[in-house]
This record gives C-alpha cells, structure tokens and sequence, in this order.
C-alpha cells in the first residue's frame, strides 16, 4: 500500500534516513523501533506527506503522496493530537470535517445529523459515548489517547500511523489500548505503522517489526553524520485476520 523508493532524508551535513527503500503491503501493522534520534519519526513524517525527502519517493498505491489532508491516513501522536479548547465531540467532528469547521458552521439538516451521528458512532467504537461533551482536559491520558484514534479513525483512512502512542500510559492503561487498537485493526481492515520505544508493545503488536538504526561511519565522508538505516527485525507475517 506505501513505498518508499530510495529516501534520502538531509538536513544540511546531517542524514536522517539514507537510501531507505521499502514496502509495506496492506493490511499490516508494522513497528518501527530504534533509538531516540534515529529518524522515526520523521519517517512517519514523510508516510504522513507532512515531510518530502531530498531524494527519493513516497508512493501511497503506487502513486505519489497528496499532501496531509489526505482522508486515506489518520495520524495520532504521544501527546496533544487533540484540541483542548474543543469538546470531544468536536474534535471528532474536526477529524470528520478536515480540519475546516468543528462547529458543523457550514452543516444543515441531515448532513449535520449524519455528522454528529458519525461522530458519535466514532466515540462509541473506542468506549468514549459518555464523555461526548467533555473536554479533553477532563479526561485521563488513556481516554485523551482513544479521543486521539476517534478522530483520526472517523474518516476511515486505511492507514494509520501511530508516534509513540500510549508512551506517556501507566502499563495497565497501556494494554487496553492494545485491546483497542488490535480489534480497530481487524475491524476496520486498517494498515499499521506505529513508532514505539517499548520492544515487548512492539512484538506484540506487530506483524512486522523495523528498526532505524545508527548510520555507519563513512570513511569517504567523515565529515557527514547522522542515523537512518532502516533494516526488517522480523519479516512480514501474514494478513490480519478479521475478528
Ligand atoms: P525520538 O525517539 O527521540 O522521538 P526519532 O527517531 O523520532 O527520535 P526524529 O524526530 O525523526 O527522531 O529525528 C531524527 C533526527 O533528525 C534527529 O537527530 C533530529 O535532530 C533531526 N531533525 C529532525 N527534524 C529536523 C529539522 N527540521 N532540522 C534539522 N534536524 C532535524
Ligand atoms: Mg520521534
């Protein structure tokens, strides 16, 4: 579903990912692991369109990536992917309505019904349909988290990318949210790629775990530093099935 043709991530001197050249197919949930600075996030960047490597391409079915606000990618980062001055449903509803109006300003009648039902439906499926009218900080960082997939899941994207999601949780907080995610996962045919830190959440999860590494030191060009050697842990595992 995504390809990464020969990516070259720079900033001046510095390479970030280097000759980076993969495929992830559809329907997996892929773990990207390393160590802090390696360039996992801005490899999710540039998954996201949010990024254009130096060099190289990103394809999204075989053609290159639009720009962020793509309904085919949802996107949920460690901390602040929601708006505090918005209720839940709103930002649901901001999800929904691409980012435009999270007051349903230019919706009447049934268009504006279906939304909020949507919306709702949305909250429901992550265990949120008894907060819609709370703002997020009212809710606990797990239940922030399950607002933060509501509202990159409502449009339906079929790629999600996940930084570090559940980081800041406690442990037991955090495997619910892997109870979630799996079954949104299968139910909703998603595919997966998802930073993490924590190797054991990683093998868990995943059908498929890469690493971003150290870049070697290049004799023929000392002077250039840096990280982004991306190499599969483990090879990609069969196709989710649905629950
Ligand atoms: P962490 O685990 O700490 O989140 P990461 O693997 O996600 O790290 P990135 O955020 O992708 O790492 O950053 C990779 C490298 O690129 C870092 O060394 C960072 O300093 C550098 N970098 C990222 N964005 C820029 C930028 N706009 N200008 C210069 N350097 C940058
Ligand atoms: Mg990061």
């Amino acid at each position: 579903i995504l390809t990464f043709k020969d990516i070259w991530v720079e900033y001046g001197e510095k390479i970030v990912l280097e000759r980076v050249s993969l495929s992830i197919s559809e329907g997996s949930f892929v773990s990207i692991v390393g160590p802090s600075g390696a360039g996992k996030s801005t490899f999710l960047r540039l998954a996201l369109g949010q990024e254009a490597p130096t060099r190289g391409q990103v394809l999204l079915d075989g053609k290159a990536l639009l720009p962020q606000c793509d309904p085919d990618r949802g996107v949920v980062f460690q901390r602040y992917s929601v708006y505090p001055h918005l209720t839940a449903l709103q930002n649901v509803l901001l999800g929904l309505e691409f980012a435009k109006s999270p007051f349903l300003g230019r919706l009447y009648g049934k268009a504006r019904r279906d939304a909020i039902q949507t919306a709702t439906d949305m909250l429901t499926a992550v265990g949120l349909q008894h907060n819609l009218n709370i703002y997020p900080s009212a809710l606990s960082g797990g239940m922030q988290q399950r607002l933060a997939i509501a509202q990159a899941l409502v449009k339906h994207p079929r790629v999600l990318l996940l930084d570090e999601p559940f980081g800041a949780l406690d442990p037991e907080i955090r495997l619910e949210m892997h109870d979630l995610i799996l079954r949104l996962w299968a139910q909703h045919g998603l595919t997966i790629l998802m930073v993490t830190h924590d190797l054991q959440e990683a093998f868990k999860l995943a059908t498929r775990v890469i690493k971003v590494d150290k870049r070697r030191h290049d004799p023929h060009a000392p002077h250039r530093y840096g990280s982004g050697i991306i190499s599969d842990v483990t090879p990609d595992k069969t196709k989710p099935v649905p629950l």
